[in-house]
């Protein structure tokens, strides 16, 4: 999903993404991959700062839900990660 196509949803019901990169037309998994920043960063932190959990899918096609608490070290090595560690969803 691009972050155009969440905004187009929230902002009508008064809602914003807390950090936005300078193109609205990046998919999540490509915020979280590369751990995005926007102009705010010196307020918000980086996207991931915003991110409770994410259901990463292995190359295997086994599923894990990453957050600090569930699959702490996988939560951290996927945010800003690449892509290297599967697909988050
Ligand atoms: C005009 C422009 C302005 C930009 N401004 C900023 C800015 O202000 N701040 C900033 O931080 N960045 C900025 N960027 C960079 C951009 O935000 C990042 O490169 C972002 O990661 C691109 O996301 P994408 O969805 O296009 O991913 P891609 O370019 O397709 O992939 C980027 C990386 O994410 C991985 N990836 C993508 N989807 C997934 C997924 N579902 N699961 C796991 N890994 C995945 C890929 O393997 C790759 O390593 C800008 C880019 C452009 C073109």
């Amino acid at each position: 999903m691009l972050l155009s196509e969440i905004l187009d949803i929230i902002v009508p019901k008064g809602w914003f993404l807390p950090v936005t990169p300078g193109t609205r037309f990046v998919t999540l998994g490509g915020a979280v991959a590369n751990d995005v920043h926007g102009k705010n960063h010196h307020r918000a932190g980086t996207f991931c700062h915003h991110v409770r959990a994410f259901e990463l899918v292995r190359s295997d096609g086994t599923r894990r839900l990453c957050s600090p608490s569930d699959n702490p070290d996988w939560f951290a090595a996927t945010i800003g990660g690449l892509g290297l560690t599967g697909l988050d969803k």
